[in-house]
């Protein structure tokens, strides 16, 4: 055997064989941590931020999305190849191992796996493994040299990294294959080399040691080279994709922190070292598998804003030299466009899509804050909704102390007396408080939660905007102030539990004012009606055979996992609720959110119309939905259809039939 191992090395005299081996090693990692280490530095002296905790639920987080490739089946040609690509490597580790083993001690015997019986099932295995990530490696190149899908671009670097697999795979079976082919007296190998060994018998003895020498130097200097290239390309997420996963966000909402702004001399994100080492690790994962961009209702619509790009450009601009940074156009208005930042609606369908975790709406917030609090520039549209949110505490400058006025205007609904406080508060929103239509669905709601006998009153003219608008704009400032004072209104008035129609509302006074002091449990309409309708509380009346088409809201659904409850009250109501192919967690925005309610939409197709034509594909006479903005958005879409005769939109409060229950 031992012959065998110098004929194997024979290129390389076999007392220098370890020698020559640890000089590849030495200096492939000198090469890997020349790249590597400027990233691993900007992440230490990055802003911090704690993922660590719930330990329990990031591993089983990592087993689910990372290791059975859940998110990435999603899409079963690309998910499956990309899959048994990811699972074969796993187990083509002990692999490796077992070569730089035998090349640095060579006086053991470099096959001690095939003469341990008990090893020889791991080389069936270990073929399969081959077999597979080869055959991922072939489909690989077959989508991109042929099928040429447009999410996928064809580099020189993503060509070599899978040429380079190919070796490292054909080399392992060449390898066992020639030992075999010397040692046909040895029982048991795996599969492969044992298809293959007859053929490489063939060669004659010389030629097979020679091939046997190819394969193992083959193998070992693929690997190494792998290794170099890694920090050096996209293929980087191949360390760090798992570690992104662990460590990704588990909170719902956006994941926006509070400023200091007692503290800090600069606010938001306006130099690419001012983001946290995890949105710097996010941007370091990305496979730019482009899944992002294929649900970005933005880039669909003609935006100026695509995910992975933006992506892309900030984790090019962050692996910047430090002298080329010096003479870099800006972060803010020049890497990155103001108009690619404002077009984003912060819906969190990219984030969702995303098979490694990477979040986008906290870093197009962070960098927004830069452009208004630090560099002082926004859209014209938000400067009478700044006002106006300043001084009358809702976006379109109704007067403040006209809020309630719906409310009391023929209504009767109870104003928060805090001396006989009623067990739920009804916020109600800006929407809900002086939008025309908006005001139907809160009429709706008031109407269900008094048939059904709930003690709930509303703040009055003490309410005050959540702050949302402003907070996805970039105004944390004025976010700062309106959320402060909402939080000091319902500390002094004692309020704990609100049921909310506005899934904006809920996201802020559920998700985000916990930091402003507000701790409250924040229900919305949709899950306290399904509990009344549950509980016998509402009686439903005959089910209505509409053809009824359900759109999810982005903040309800995909930032706060509430999709069952809307669905549970309009199928108490409702024969059959269709769902287009864009639902529930694939659900594509109406276009409201991230404060783009305010803005005018000049470029591209409107993304309510987008989203109509997708709802349309069920020919619905109703559209039921669980946010007063989707009802506007929609609504305006079907009028600027002229589609009014065929289709209405309704919140689903207003698609019950409250009647007391005899
Ligand atoms: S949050 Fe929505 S609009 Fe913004 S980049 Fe992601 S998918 Fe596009
Ligand atoms: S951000 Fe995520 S979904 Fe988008 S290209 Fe990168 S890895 Fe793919």
């Amino acid at each position: 055997m031992n012959q065998h191992i110098n004929r194997a090395f024979e290129w390389v005299p076999p007392e220098l064989q370890p020698l020559v081996l640890i000089t590849l090693i030495i200096i492939s990692v000198i090469v890997f941590a020349r790249h590597a280490w400027p990233k691993l530095n900007l992440l230490l002296k990055a802003k911090a931020e704690n993922r660590l905790d719930q330990p329990l639920k990031r591993i089983l987080t990592t087993l689910r999305i990372a290791f059975a490739q859940t998110k990435l089946l999603q899409e079963p040609k690309s998910g499956w190849m990309h899959a048994l690509i990811f699972w074969g490597f796993l187990i083509l580790l002990i692999r490796a191992g077992e070569f730089f083993i035998v090349g640095l001690f060579p006086q053991i015997d470099s096959h001690f796996s095939i003469a341990v019986p008990f090893i020889i099932p791991y080389l069936w295995v270990k073929d399969g493994a081959i077999f597979m990530i080869t055959l991922g490696v072939l489909y690989a190149l077959y989508r991109r040299l042929l099928i040429k899908p447009d999410r996928l671009t064809l580099s020189g670097e993503g060509l070599l990294i899978l040429g380079l697999i190919l070796i490292i795979m054909v080399s392992d079976v060449l390898f066992d294959s020639a030992f075999l082919a010397l040692h046909p007296d040895i029982k048991g190998s795996g599969p492969l080399s044992a298809l293959f060994s007859p053929g490489v018998g063939l060669l004659g003895e010389g030629l097979i040691g020679q091939l046997h020498s190819l394969a193992y130097w083959a193998h070992v200097s693929a690997i190494l080279f792998f290794l170099t290239l890694l920090p050096r390309s996209k293929h980087f997420h191949i360390l760090t994709a798992i570690p992104n996963v662990f460590l990704s966000r588990l909170t719902a909402g956006n994941g926006l922190s509070r400023i200091d702004f007692e503290d800090e001399d600069s606010f938001g994100i306006t130099d690419i070292k001012n983001f946290s080492w995890k949105q710097m690790l996010d941007l370091h994962t990305c496979t730019q598998c482009g899944r992002c961009d294929r649900v970005c209702p933005a880039l669909a619509t003609g935006k100026p804003l695509a995910p992975q790009q933006l992506t892309v450009d900030l984790r090019n601009h962050l692996n910047q030299e430090p002298s080329s940074l010096e003479v870099s156009p800006p972060l803010l208005g020049g890497i990155i466009q103001d108009d690619t930042l404002w077009a984003c609606t912060t819906c969190g369908a990219c984030e969702s899509a995303c098979p490694v975790m990477i979040d986008y709406v906290d870093k197009v917030i962070d960098l927004r804050r830069g452009l208004v609090l630090t560099e002082d520039r926004y859209p014209k549209g938000f400067e009478s909704a700044f006002k106006s949110l300043e001084t009358q505490s809702n976006p379109w400058g109704f007067p403040k102390n006209s809020r309630s006025n719906w409310a009391t205007e023929g209504l009767n609904v109870p104003i928060w007396d805090k001396s006989q406080p009623t067990e739920y508060l009804y916020f109600v929103g800006c929407n809900g408080s002086y939008d025309t239509r908006g005001k139907k669905i809160s009429e709706a709601v008031v109407k269900a939660l008094k048939q059904a006998g709930v003690s709930f009153s509303i703040l009055g003219n003490d309410e005050g905007c959540t702050g949302d608008p402003a907070r996805r704009a970039g105004n944390e400032y004025l976010f700062d102030m309106l959320a402060c004072k909402n939080a000091e209104t319902f500390q002094q008035k004692g309020v704990q539990k609100v049921i909310t129609h506005c899934p904006h509302c809920l996201n802020s006074l559920k998700n985000e004012y916990p930091e402003f002091g507000a701790h409250l449990e924040v229900i919305h309409h949709s899950e306290f009606l399904q509990t009344l309708i549950a509980d016998g509380k509402i009686s439903t009346g005959e089910k209505t055979d509409q053809n009824v088409v359900m759109h999810d809201s982005c903040y309800l659904g995909r930032h706060n996992g509430v999709y069952d409850a809307p669905r549970n009250v309009l199928s108490a109501n409702v024969e059959t609720i269709q769902e287009v192919a864009q639902s529930r967690d694939k659900g594509t925005c109406c276009g409201a959110g991230g404060a783009q309610f305010l803005l005018e939409e000049d470029t591209g197709t409107r993304m309510s119309h987008h989203r109509l034509d997708e709802l349309m594909v069920t020919q619905p006479d109703t559209i039921a939905v669980s946010c007063p903005y989707c009802v506007l958005m929609l609504e305006d879409a079907v009028k600027a259809k002229g589609l009014q005769d065929k289709v209405n939109v309704r919140d689903i409060g207003e698609m019950i039939k409250p009647e007391k229950p005899s």
